[in-house]
């Protein structure tokens, strides 16, 4: 995808930043900017900025999208596995409740942190929420 289409990028001189690449790097937990420095200070809590090239994070506005997007993999996933595996053997509900919560639970948690990564660095190659794009401003009323 070309940003400066939509007139952003061209308009303010400012360069490109790899779209896919600055996702994958968020996904593998590195900064989008870098690819060195560690995107999370603890599990999901972003690290204030970055310890290798200084990019700040802690502006970023993942806020539920990263659950949001985990919930539709999984679910998608589980429940179609669920369904074929049902379909093909005579398990007791027991049987598949000790199955499918479990793997539900474990691949749920680990796809939020790099899902979360991945929407972060998203954002910074958008330039989103003070990722080096224009001042956001707060809206109010016209009548205000
Ligand atoms: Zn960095």
């Amino acid at each position: 995808m070309d940003a400066r289409k939509f007139g952003g990028a061209a308009a303010t001189k400012l360069s490109d930043r790899p779209l896919w690449q600055a996702m994958k790097r968020g996904f593998l937990g590195r900064c989008p900017h870098c690819g060195q420095g560690r995107l999370f200070a603890t599990f999901i809590r972003t690290a204030e900025s970055c310890n290798v090239c200084g990019e700040e994070f802690h502006h970023h506005r993942a806020d539920d999208l990263p659950a949001y997007l985990v919930m539709v993999i999984v679910g998608h996933v589980i429940v179609g596995a669920f369904m074929g595996i049902e379909a093909a053997t005579t398990l007791s509900t027991w049987q598949h409740l000790a199955i499918w919560v479990p793997i539900t639970i474990v691949s749920a948690l680990a796809l939020l942190q790099p899902t979360k990564g991945a929407v972060v660095g998203l954002q910074w190659a958008l330039r989103m929420h003070g990722f080096g794009g224009p001042a956001e401003e707060l809206e109010t009323h016209p009548e205000l």
